[in-house]
């Protein structure tokens, strides 16, 4: 408190750095205030008139540094979430344990979190310890039998809350007021060096939360950077950690990953750190047969482009793609075994589904539009007839095609099949007529199939 008006009164001038911390001039890592979206600008400057500490930080400093466009801006600040509500109209207090604050300015919302402690140190100067108020006592360090941090909701001071942070190069403060860079731990010298490291002991900080063990395979893909080896080290021992993990934060990982716009280099790399165990297992059966794996690796780069080029992706289309290659193996199998296919791929679509909730725990929601996408393959064969036409027109088509594509190109079906509908969705109607083959299909049925309740739904794959 006592700092804070200090702070206040003297502007700028008694900058003490704390213990450790190297603050950069603009000359040392280039980011210019101008650089920063208007709304993360507004929020440092309104934190600072008010006598706070205010600071872009984390994944928006480091994408900066490295010339890529950040996805999106955090603040950190010594000020407490309720402090931070009161200070902007269209604001919100998240979460209960661990409150953020959501900023909004038109349509863009910046995620304010006030400095926290992991409890490693003992809160020696209650003005150090600007926003908590908690008595040293509950600064203890809780972690479960693995060593995992059972509780991270300490408020801290800022050198706390870099100690806290997982990578060198998440752990970078920028001050826009200044075009500073407050850099604890070389971050700024391993974003130059291209360089992942964690921040303390590698094998501690990964017991705390084996996540981060994905998190670095994930930066390490996304900026195309080496794992430092002693970071690397621990990650082989640790790997079945992550099976303490609830499935759903492993579910948004994997998300993030494989929305990364770098999923086919993530997934490669995961597999390398033998970490797709614990997050992505279907790997290893998909990766094992050449056609699984040229069919994957289309999807991921299909899907990589789109991003890259700001074009939508939906989960569900890329959960289809990485479950098929099982799809299509117990489809086939239950078809040896005297099945008819379209029975036969419904049957292996909903076993497919139930295995892999213990896995990997796809929400429910996306089995609608996967099973959608899986169900119209066989109907991509039938070229005769009235049956292209009705196949053109079904909500889902454009998903259906696009995953054929993927099909063709890995080799699973001919080339020719998916030139064929590329060209028959172009042609005039007697082009169209003219390409029409004879009506091998299976015969109309003569009775409605009813739809399975949740067959329909979903979000749309976008064009
Ligand atoms: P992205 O570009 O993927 O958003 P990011 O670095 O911003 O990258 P976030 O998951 O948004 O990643 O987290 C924001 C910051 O919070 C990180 O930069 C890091 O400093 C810190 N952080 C997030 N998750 C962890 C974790 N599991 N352990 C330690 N620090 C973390
Ligand atoms: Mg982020």
């Amino acid at each position: 408190m006592i700092r804070r008006i200090i702070n206040k009164v003297f502007g700028r001038k008694p900058r003490v750095a704390s213990k450790g911390v190297h603050i950069l001039p603009l000359a040392a890592h280039g980011i210019r205030r101008d650089q920063l979206d208007d709304c993360a600008l507004k929020v440092c400057e309104t934190l600072s008139a008010s006598g706070f500490k205010g600071y872009v930080v984390g994944g928006a400093v480091r994408d900066l540094l490295v010339g890529k466009t950040p996805k999106d801006f955090d603040v950190a600040t010594d000020a407490t979430p309720e402090e931070v509500r009161r200070l902007f109209r269209r604001s919100r207090i998240i979460g209960r344990r661990f409150q953020i604050v959501h900023v909004m300015c038109g349509r863009e919302t910046i995620e304010v979190t006030t400095f926290r402690s992991n409890g490693q140190k003992e809160v020696e100067d209650e003005d150090e310890q600007s926003a908590g108020g908690k008595s040293p006592a509950e600064h203890k360090r809780q972690t479960d039998e693995h060593g995992r941090l059972l509780s991270d909701n300490v408020f801290g001071s800022m050198e706390d809350d870099a100690a806290r942070r997982d990578f060198t190069i998440n752990a970078l403060y920028y001050d826009p007021a200044r075009e500073e860079v407050h850099d604890y731990f070389g971050g700024v010298a391993d974003c130059k060096a291209r360089m992942l490291r964690m921040i303390g002991d590698p094998e501690t900080r990964f017991r705390e939360d084996p996540v981060r063990m994905l998190r670095a395979a994930r930066f390490a893909a996304k900026l195309d950077f080496h794992i430092d080896e002693a970071t690397r080290k621990p990650v082989a021992t640790l790997a079945p950690l992550l099976a303490n993990i609830p499935r759903a934060r492993i579910f948004d990982e994997a998300l993030k990953l494989l929305l990364s716009g770098h999923a086919l280099r993530g997934v490669h790399q995961l597999r390398a750190e033998g970490l797709h165990h614990g997050m992505l297992p279907l790997l290893d059966t998909i990766l094992d047969d050449p056609t699984g794996e040229r069919f994957i690796n289309a999807a991921l780069k299909s899907t990589d482009e789109r991003i890259q080029s700001d074009r939508p992706s939906s989960p569900a289309f890329l959960f289809a793609t990485l479950l098929w290659p099982q799809v299509v193996k117990r489809w086939h199998a239950l078809e040896a075994a005297g099945e008819r296919p379209q029975p036969a791929l419904f049957v292996a679509m909903d076993e497919v589904l139930d295995a892999q909730r213990s896995q990997l725990a796809i929400p429910r929601r996306y089995d609608g539009m996967m099973k959608e996408i899986w169900g119209l393959q066989p109907r991509f064969e039938q070229r005769g007839g009235q049956r292209p036409y009705r196949l053109l027109e079904h909500p889902r088509f454009r998903a259906a095609y696009d995953f054929l594509l993927l099909r063709a190109e890995s080799g699973e079906v001919d080339r020719e099949l998916g030139d064929w509908w590329t060209r028959f969705q172009d042609a005039d109607e007697d082009e169209r007529a003219g390409m029409l083959m004879a009506d091998s299909g299976p015969k109309p049925r003569r009775r409605r199939k009813r739809r399975k309740p949740g067959e329909t739904g979903g979000e749309a794959q976008p064009a």
